[in-house]
């Protein structure tokens, strides 16, 4: 019963995602991001519905835990529905017991939600400003293609690898954003019956938590993964667990509650898990380059890279090959692709620098590096050409970029001063 509820509410929050894109737009409601808590709120002081979301989501999971993550997020709706399909197409995805599980979601919370915007806070002091219908639905999301790779990706290839919910294990920095107050939480899973040890509650839990583990050793489930979704306690054959509240008065608190984790698991429940801890720093480092070189390209977001990133690296260190030359080509084409792309990002990111420097001569090398590796033309990068030749006296590689940023993006004004400029 529980789970229909459950399954129904997902379904009614696309059913309204739809009303508010297709049918009320953003009139009254603009983007209802997470993210707008961190580049509105925190950055500039706008209250919009999506930073008023978040608050939301933070004080009731004070209360109730991450169930938001259970309970209301399209994006963990997308995972169970891929985790579903592949159920039915007798495809057990295996849970990857893994550190990057807490590093990662964090790592991107921080470096790309957090912490640019209390910097720019702290030297740009804001007011308060009320904005519900800021900013534009679309402003933050990207176009359909790369819209519906993302999906793809994070939610169904991570689910197929890296077990069921493997984007909100692995890389979810709204999942990390709200582990602090999931950790205390009042009302949590709690063992209220003897167990029997028959493990189902573990087998049925969609992050990967060892349940049976956690409410034998505390009592309850301690994990600040866990997302409330209450599928271990409708699926416990001896109703020995409940969601249950408890006075944050009498509740006991422990480190060792995020210290003491399985070592192994359960003989009933381990072909269930498989760890890859001993390779995860190699992991995290390679994830890490993988991700940030090809992050913002082509317009792939920080979702998205962070998801071809993460498996690619997994690809390259775990995953068992056929035949020893099959191992050599595909982890060949793997680092080529990701040292082209890095190449191409560090030459956007040091010409885009020397530009604004006024150093020409290193800002047309790098520039043209770029403009020749990267397979995307953007005009605004043979604009910054045609006006480093032009400044430098070559009149004729002036033109020649000027007239490519115009051909790409026609309505551009910048690129046709320069021809006039060259014409006079
Ligand atoms: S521990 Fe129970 S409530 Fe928490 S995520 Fe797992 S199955 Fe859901
Ligand atoms: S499903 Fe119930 S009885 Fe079985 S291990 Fe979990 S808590 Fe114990």
């Amino acid at each position: 019963m529980i789970q229909k509820l459950r399954i129904g509410v997902l379904l009614l929050l696309h059913v309204l995602i739809f009303l508010h894109i297709f049918v009320f737009e953003d009139d009254i409601v603009g983007s209802i991001d997470f993210q707008e808590f961190f580049h509105a709120f925190i950055k500039h002081g706008i209250l919009n519905a999506g930073a008023i979301l978040v608050i939301i989501a933070f004080m009731t999971t004070l209360i109730f835990g991450r169930f938001f993550c259970g309970w209301a997020c399209h994006f963990g709706a997308i995972q169970e529905f891929s985790w579903w399909i592949l159920k039915k197409l007798n495809i057990n995805p295996i849970t990857i017991n893994s550190k990057l599980v807490t590093i990662l979601p964090i790592i991107l919370l921080l470096n790309y939600y957090f912490i640019p915007n209390i910097i720019y806070a702290f030297n740009n002091p804001w007011e308060l400003n009320i904005k519900l219908n800021e900013p534009d639905i679309w402003e933050f999301l990207p176009g359909w293609l790369i819209g519906i790779l993302t999906f793809f990706i994070d939610g169904f290839l991570l689910v197929y690898f890296l077990g069921r919910k493997g984007f909100c294990r692995f890389l979810c920095p709204w999942g990390a954003f709200l582990k602090f107050p999931n950790s205390m939480s009042m009302f949590k899973v709690r063992k209220v019956d003897t167990c029997t040890y028959c493990h189902e509650c573990t087998k049925i839990c969609p992050v990967g938590i060892d349940v049976s583990y956690e409410i034998n050793k505390f009592d309850k489930v301690v994990n600040t993964n866990c997302t409330s979704c209450l599928l271990c306690t409708s699926g416990c054959p001896s109703q020995s667990l409940s969601y249950k509240f408890k006075n944050p008065m009498y509740e006991k608190y422990s480190l060792g509650y995020y210290l003491k984790k399985p070592t192994k698991h359960h003989e009933n429940i381990k072909h269930q898990f498989k760890s890859i801890r001993n390779k995860d720093s190699i992991l995290l480092i390679f994830c890490l380059l993988f991700s940030i070189s090809i992050d913002g390209l082509y317009g792939i977001g920080h979702f998205m890279s962070f998801g071809i990133g993460l498996l690619s690296a997994y690809f390259l260190f775990t995953l068992k090959y056929s035949t020893m030359q099959f191992k050599i080509f595909a982890n060949s084409i793997v680092i080529i692709f990701f040292l082209w792309h890095g190449t191409i990002k560090y030459s956007i990111w040091q010409g885009i620098k020397n530009y604004e420097n006024k150093q020409f001569d290193s800002g047309i090398i790098n520039l043209e590096r770029a403009t020749k590796l990267y397979p995307k033309k953007i005009s605004k990068f043979h604009l910054m050409l045609g006006d480093m030749y032009y400044l430098k006296g070559n009149s004729e590689k002036a033109l020649e970029h000027a007239m490519i940023a115009h051909s790409i993006n026609p309505s551009y004004s910048a690129p046709i001063e320069i021809i006039n400029r060259l014409n006079k």
